[in-house]
């Protein structure tokens, strides 16, 4: 019988990713994957440090699986496991820590263990490393988009993140490989592509001569690819060139995550962004006056050290006057090894959560307000799955190239298809719509000059 294998991912989008990369490592060996709650040869766990409730999730994960089987291979890596091996490794049962590095030597130290039971740290300092990890992953579970890493680690140092120490600083995927990774993926039958990495926006800040922009004309170039969309972009990397790439790709979806975080200058400048709100607000006045129609998403951080109630009104109406399409909020969380934990004047946690819930509901009404505008409207979307998860209702969502989350009556068959659809009515979280007709694959799309597409 094949060996086993059971994975279990905690944290962000791009550990989702690693988990990915590290599942073909297994397939490779002839591994067979396995629910997390089955007995399973080797667990792997993929954990995350960016709160403190990181680290506790992640060590309680750990413990289900050596509980599950105690003469399994427990392999642990991610960002806990590259800030605290020994941490990890004092829990009794763990016989691997690898970090977030080094993951090609993964299936050797599994078959080290497995000879000798032998417990392994090889965690290195992830400072010195300079290069990109280069890891495939040709599928996905969810067949209609893909993800693609582009960049890792972080030069920010933002007071409040320890990611940079668990990532290490900014490495770029080379061209070539996101090239050919890109062309695979259509060959596999996505449509979407969506560029990740722990500070997309850095892209290029390590290579000579080519930047994001650069990528996303290559991009563009790519047979068989209708959308790229990236997942992360800073409001400094704004500028004409990628303004007119945007503009003027077909594939390139209107939607755009630019994080904020604080919308108070004092604030701002205590994380150590490295933008004052005037030329944030600028740049996405920008975007917007040259690109209509354009989503622009953000996350928040609200009730960071020092925040006064003052300090927040100010932030929430230059968020009001920008007016986002969605707006990701978070409770500032002390993470132990930042600045920001040891910073003092620390928010009180009843007024962080009624900060979180004006922003909350300030980000539902600009919801609202953007889906408005599109009712009416004809839009292309590609549906994900059944709505709700449900077989056999007969209705299917997924999401147009500016993040409209729509629900239409349509078969199974066309998920993972380009279909067009209008907008029949506005919601905060999905819009309905009728179905107009689903494209083949000699079809373009058109977009017309409010930035909707011509049915
Ligand atoms: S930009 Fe700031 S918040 Fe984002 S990963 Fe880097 S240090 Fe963390």
């Amino acid at each position: 019988m094949a060996p086993s294998v059971a994975l279990y991912t905690l944290g962000c989008k791009v550990n989702f990713y690693d988990t990915e990369a590290v599942w073909q490592l297994f397939k490779n060996e002839g591994y067979q994957q396995v629910d997390f709650e089955e007995t399973a040869d080797v667990y792997l766990i993929n954990t995350c440090t960016v709160t403190n409730t990181g680290d506790k999730k992640s060590r309680q994960i750990i413990r289900r699986a050596i509980r599950r089987n105690p003469d399994a291979v427990v392999a642990v890596t991610g960002c806990y496991a590259q800030t605290s091996p020994a941490e990890i490794l004092a829990i009794p049962g763990v016989d691997l820590v690898i970090g977030t590095q080094d993951r090609d030597k993964l299936m050797g130290y599994i078959q080290q263990i497995q000879a000798d039971r032998k417990p392994v740290n090889a965690v290195r300092n992830i400072m010195k490393t300079r290069e990109f990890e280069e890891l495939d992953v040709p599928d996905f579970a969810d067949r209609t988009r893909a993800f693609l890493k582009i960049q890792e680690g972080c030069n920010n140092f933002c007071t409040f993140c320890i990611i940079p120490w668990s990532r290490g600083l900014s490495r770029s995927r080379s061209p070539e490989t996101i090239l050919q990774q890109a062309r695979q993926l259509v060959e596999a039958g996505y449509k979407e592509i969506v560029l990740t990495g722990i500070h997309t926006g850095g892209y290029g800040d390590d290579l000579e001569g080519y930047n994001l922009t650069s990528l996303l004309w290559d991009l563009d170039k790519v047979e068989g690819l209708e959308r790229v969309r990236i997942s992360s972009i800073e409001a400094s990397q704004i500028d004409d060139a990628m303004i007119e790439v945007l503009n003027k790709s077909p594939k390139m979806c209107r939607h755009l995550h630019i994080p904020l975080q604080a919308g108070e200058n004092s604030v701002l400048k205590r994380m150590r962004r490295k933008y004052t709100t005037e030329e944030f607000g600028a740049t996405i006045k920008k975007l917007q006056l040259a690109m209509p129609g354009v989503a622009i998403t953000t996350d928040v951080i609200v009730g960071f050290p020092g925040e006064s109630e003052e300090m927040f009104e100010e932030g929430y109406r230059f968020m009001e006057d920008l007016g986002f399409a969605e707006m990701h909020v978070f409770p500032y969380s002390k993470r132990t090894g930042t600045p920001a934990a040891r910073m003092e004047d620390q928010v009180d946690e009843e007024v962080k959560n009624e900060r979180v819930h004006k922003l909350i509901d300030l980000s539902e009404r600009m919801q609202l307000n953007y889906a408005k505008r599109y009712v009416g409207e004809v839009l292309d979307v590609i549906p994900e799955r059944d709505y709700k998860g449900a077989p056999g209702s007969g209705l299917i969502m997924g999401y147009t190239d500016n993040y409209i989350q729509v629900v239409f009556e349509g078969s199974e068959q066309f998920i993972g298809q380009l279909c067009r659809v209008k907008i029949t009515e506005a919601g905060v979280n999905e819009c309905r719509a009728d179905l107009i007709r689903v494209w083949d694959e000699t079809t373009v799309s058109l977009r017309s000059e409010s930035g909707a597409v011509r049915a």
